[in-house]
């Protein structure tokens, strides 16, 4: 290893590895082990049944853990079946199997059960945990626990939820506004405040700003903040025009035609070619829109930018209004307001709440804040004779309907788990696992709904979680979110202050606490959805040293004047690897804005195949709870409308 590896600390035994799901099981494996033993008959205790089973714990690659994909990638490649043995038949007849335990999945399952009450009903999962994106990394800290979101950060939408949504978040005890004002405590950061790093491969110079902004509207002092950057004077001056400057840059047109031609060009497009700026200034905004989009201001437009508050628009007096030629995302935030709320684990608690709904033992305790530090008792999620059942490390890999799917008698559905393929029979199926992967599991489906299910290309993220011996470096440095506009990590913050019910979250700079980096993989010059499938393909080549090393190296260089050292303050890494990410969200640079709704692709592709419904984020065309709430509904709806 070489000396700045190791003063890195890459020879630092930290908790990184996670070796039971180091070991990726491939499809050959897989029939190999099915081939190996023909007799079984019911479905076999798998590892959630195992005493002291407990994922929300470790640490390596999470997320989509290594070893959760590759039967699906085996399905996708035409593979899976060639070398699978006959099925098994398992265990009973379900009145619904829901495909994926994601909010979702997991909404649909109560939304089923509160109007038939004795359904017996099993949910499938690929991964080792339930609850989809909305997952939850735990930590002990010197004995005391510290949550992160692994995924699903934080009840927020661009738009107020659904009385559908909201409906479901109040049963289950959730109220956002109520709870954002018991339990954040921001005082815990008074005085610290954001910070930009710029790099030396791109600026010339390690050096971290402290001060700025990235959203409109806040009071900033511009000239303080950057006459402290590593810019040259000509991308200081436009720097300040951007941030501050009222220029007109379409003097004579109307304020539609000024959206019209801004929902038109990229930002970076904008930024370059109307405001003129140096390429330098542009850089500094390259990675701006990562977090909300998963792509860099090449391939977001100029007004969605606009709209989400971005800089450089005052100047053209817009009327405020968003317009149909804007993304849902930055539509939404434009016109509206919204409660929000962040667990400590995320979205992960609406998940546990939902599991505490379904399979009650599973999840000890009775209210929203004693759900946050509850143990889960995974041996509970899959009991034999339970009204409801929840299998993870479990996918499915085959849907049909029995009969024509005009006339449905019922569904037959086949999941690969532990080296075996397993039979369930059903009355009804709902598919609420991620839309893009529906063709590969119903071979019959009408192909223009399966062309339009493969246009929902999924958005790949790392959500990255570290444990640091304490944050004095932030409290020396004045700083609490840090942007990188060319980082391998776009951004990094402290962990939210919040109390919870026993939850107390971290109040010393002495005492250790977690960090949450965020990556958004993309390549800038493709089209967004190209963008999306090189990163994930860049995420899948990734390997743990790899993003170990990204983690170390930026951290030791944003934090090296708090006197931050990787070597001595690391102390473990969670990667929350997401190659399948947010649902896609529609985008006028790239999709045709004209089409009506019945011919976007979400809606024809989320189209009921006979007994078998389709919910998920993606079924709504957008990356949010909400969104995943209101899709299962109507997913349940649409199965509860047919005969029985
Ligand atoms: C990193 C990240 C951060 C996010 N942050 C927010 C946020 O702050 N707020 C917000 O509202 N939304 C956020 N989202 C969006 C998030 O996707 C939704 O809010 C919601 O959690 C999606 O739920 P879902 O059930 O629709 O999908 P998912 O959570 O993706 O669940 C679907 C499940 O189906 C499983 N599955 C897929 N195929 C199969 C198969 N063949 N067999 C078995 N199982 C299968 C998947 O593996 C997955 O576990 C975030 C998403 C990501 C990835």
């Amino acid at each position: 290893m070489d000396r700045r590896r190791r003063r890195l600390g890459m020879d630092v035994p930290i908790d990184r590895r996670d070796f039971l799901n180091g070991a990726a099981m491939s499809a050959a494996a897989v029939s190999a082990m099915m081939l190996a033993d023909p007799t079984i008959a019911a479905p076999q205790p798998g590892p959630q049944d195992k005493p002291g089973y407990y994922p929300p714990t470790l640490n390596g690659i999470r997320g989509s853990q290594p070893g959760s994909f590759d039967v699906a990638h085996s399905v996708r490649d035409g593979t899976f079946w060639s070398t699978a043995e006959k099925m098994h038949d398992t265990d009973g007849v379900y009145d619904l199997v829901v495909v994926g335990a994601g909010i979702s999945g997991l909404s649909a399952a109560f939304f089923y059960r509160a109007a038939k009450p004795n359904a017996k009903i099993l949910i499938l999962d690929n991964h080792d945990d339930f609850g989809g994106h909305a997952r939850r990394n735990e930590y002990h800290l010197n004995g005391r626990l510290e949550l992160l979101n692994g995924g699903t950060e934080l009840i927020d939408s661009p738009r107020p939820y659904s009385a559908v949504a909201s409906g479901l978040l109040k049963t289950l005890g959730i109220e956002p506004a109520k709870l954002a004002k018991a339990c954040d405590r921001p005082e815990v950061y008074d005085g610290l405040g954001p910070a930009s790093f710029f790099d030396k491969e791109t600026f010339g110079v390690d050096r971290l700003v402290v001060g700025g902004s990235t959203r409109e509207g806040e009071t900033v002092d511009w000239n303080a903040f950057i006459s402290k950057t590593p810019l040259s004077p000509k991308a200081k001056a436009d720097m300040l025009r951007i941030e501050a400057g009222m220029e007109d840059y379409f003097p004579g047109l109307t304020s539609d035609q000024k959206k019209d031609k801004l929902s038109r060009m990229s930002y970076f497009d904008y930024l370059s070619k109307v405001v003129k700026a140096d390429p330098k200034t542009v850089a500094f905004y390259q990675q701006i829109t990562h977090d909300e989009w998963g792509v860099g201001i090449d391939a977001e437009p100029a007004l969605d930018c606009w709209g989400f508050g971005l800089p450089g628009f005052s100047g053209l007096k817009l009327d405020p209004r968003s317009i149909k030629r804007m993304g849902n995302t930055a539509a939404g935030y434009n016109e509206n307001s919204f409660e929000t709320f962040h667990f400590p684990d995320g979205n992960a608690s609406i998940a546990r709440l939902l599991v505490r709904a379904l399979v009650p033992k599973a999840m000890p305790g009775h209210t929203v804040e004693d759900v946050v530090t509850a143990i889960a008792n995974y041996n509970e999620l899959d009991r034999d004779g339970a009204p409801v059942r929840i299998r993870v490390s479990s996918t499915v890999v085959g849907v049909r309907n029995i009969g024509s799917p005009k006339a449905s008698k019922g569904i037959e559905l086949a999941y690969a788990r532990g080296g075996h393929v397993w039979r369930v029979h059903a009355a009804n199926c709902i598919l609420a696992s991620w839309n893009m992967m529906i063709p590969y599991l119903c071979s019959d489906m009408p192909d223009a709904q399966k062309a339009a299910l493969h246009e929902l290309v999924k958005i790949p993220l790392v959500y990255t979680s570290v444990a640091i011996r304490n944050w004095r470096a932030f409290k020396k440095l004045g700083v609490q979110y840090i942007y990188a506009p060319s980082g391998y990590y776009s951004s990094c913050r402290l962990n939210w202050a919040v109390d919870i019910g026993g939850y107390k979250s971290v109040r010393s700079p002495d005492d250790p606490m977690l960090l949450f980096m965020v990556r958004t993989p993309c390549q800038p010059g493709l089209s967004e959805k190209d963008q999306h499938r090189a990163g994930r393909a860049e995420l899948l080549a990734t390997t743990f040293a790899d993003f170990e090393h990204a983690t170390r190296d930026q951290l030791g260089r944003m934090l090296k004047d708090g006197g931050f050292d990787p070597r001595r303050d690391i102390t473990a890494i969670t990667i929350n690897r997401w190659g399948h990410g947010y649902a896609y969200e529609y985008n006028p640079l790239f999709d045709d804005f004209d089409l009506p709704p019945e011919k976007q692709p979400h809606v024809i592709g989320r189209q009921r195949w006979g007994r078998i419904a389709i919910a998920n984020s993606d079924s709504g065309a957008a990356a949010y709870t909400d969104s995943a709430i209101d899709q299962a509904r109507r997913a349940v709806d649409e199965i509860l409308a047919l005969k029985a």
